[in-house]
C-alpha cells in the first residue's frame, strides 16, 4: 500500500492516481494524513479492502510530507562505513550519534529550498521511517510490526553551523525552513521483497553523488528502532532518518556545496523520488 498528503488530504495511491482516504471511507477515516498513524493497524484493514473508483490524476508538485507533523522527528549520523570515514569520524559502538531535524524544516518532495546566506548547504540522501505503533522496549525482531511504511528524505544540513561552537550543533544546522524534505509517498513494508536492502541515491544537476545500499547500514532499520526504543518510546506518526551514505559535499576533495539554481533529485528503490531546486536567499 501506498498513502500520501496531496493538498493537506490523506490519499491513497494506485495505479489510476489518488483517492480520497476521507471520502472513500465516508468519514470513517479524517482528511488529515497526520492522523492516520493513531489508527494504523484499523486503517490497513480498511484500505486492504477500500473502493478505489474515485482514483483521480494528481500533480506531483501538489505532494506535501507523507507525516507531515510528527511529535518526534529523530535523525541519526555515521550509520553508513565509507560515510564514517569520508566524515572523519570513528565507527559508532552502541548507539549511532542521534539527533532531531525541527519539526518547521518538514516539507513535501518537490520544493525550492532557500540557501542560508554564507552557508555551506550540502545533501544527504536517507531512507526515512515512519512508526505505525507505539514502540518501547521493542527487540529487534518485532521492529517491522511496529513500522508503518518508508519514504524518501533529504537530510540537507548546513556545514558551518553544524560544526561550529565547542559542541557540533547538528540540530540546528540541519533545521532550516525546507531542509526536511520527504515523500514523495509512504510505502508499507510489505511492498518490498526484502525492505533491510534497497538502493538509495542522488544527484546534483544529474551527475551522481551517491548510491549505496541499506543493508549496508552500521544499524539497521531494526537495530535503530529497538535501540532507540530502549531509551525513549517511539510514537505513532514519528519520523526517523536513517543515515546517509558516502558521496556528501564534506567529503570530496575539494569540497562541494549546493548553489544557486541547482537541482538535487534523491531517490530510494521501490519508493520514488524527491526534488529540490537551491536559490539564494
Ligand atoms: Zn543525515
Amino acid at each position: 500500500m501506498r498513502i500520501a498528503n496531496l493538498a493537506g488530504r490523506l490519499v491513497l495511491i494506485t495505479p489510476d492516481g489518488a483517492v480520497d482516504v476521507s471520502k472513500a471511507s465516508n468519514g470513517q477515516f479524517s482528511a488529515a494524513p497526520q492522523a492516520v498513524y493513531e489508527r494504523w493497524d484499523e486503517f490497513r484493514d480498511w484500505a486492504a479492502r477500500a473502493d478505489h473508483s474515485g482514483a483521480a490524476p494528481f500533480d506531483p508538485a501538489d505532494l506535501g510530507a507523507p507525516a507531515p507533523a510528527p511529535r518526534q522527528l529523530l535523525a541519526v549520523g555515521l550509520n553508513y562505513r565509507e560515510h564514517v570515514s569520508e566524515a572523519g569520524f570513528t565507527l559508532p559502538v552502541g548507539m549511532p550519534p542521534v539527533f532531531t531535524k525541527f519539526v518547521t524544516s518538514l516539507t513535501g518532495p518537490v520544493t525550492e529550498v532557500a540557501l542560508p546566506p554564507g552557508g555551506h548547504t550540502d545533501w544527504e540522501v536517507e531512507l526515512v521511517v515512519v512508526i505505525g505503533r507505539a514502540t518501547h522496549r521493542v527487540p529487534e525482531a518485532e521492529v517491522w510490526n511496529h513500522v508503518a511504511g518508508l519514504t524518501v528524505g533529504q537530510d540537507l544540513s548546513e556545514r558551518i553551523l553544524q560544526m561550529e561552537g565547542p559542541a557540533p550543533q547538528f540540530s540546528l544546522g540541519k533545521s532550516y525552513p525546507g531542509f526536511t524534505p520527504t515523500g514523495p509517498w509512504l510505502v508499507t513494508p510489505d511492498e518490498f521483497d526484502d525492505p533491510d536492502d534497497l538502493e538509495l541515491s542522488c544527484a546534483v544537476n544529474g551527475e551522481e553523488v551517491q548510491r549505496d545500499r541499506t543493508r549496508h547500514l552500521v544499524f539497521s532499520v531494526p537495530a535503530l528502532v529497538s535501540r532507540l526504543s530502549r531509551v525513549l518510546p517511539l510514537l505513532p506518526g514519528d519520523v526517523l532518518f536513517t543515515g546517509t551514505p558516502a558521496g556528501v559535499g564534506l567529503g570530496r576533495s575539494p569540497q562541494r556545496w549546493l548553489g544557486d539554481g541547482d537541482e538535487l533529485v534523491s531517490s530510494v528503490e521501490g519508493i520514488g523520488e524527491l526534488r529540490q531546486r537551491f536559490a539564494a536567499a
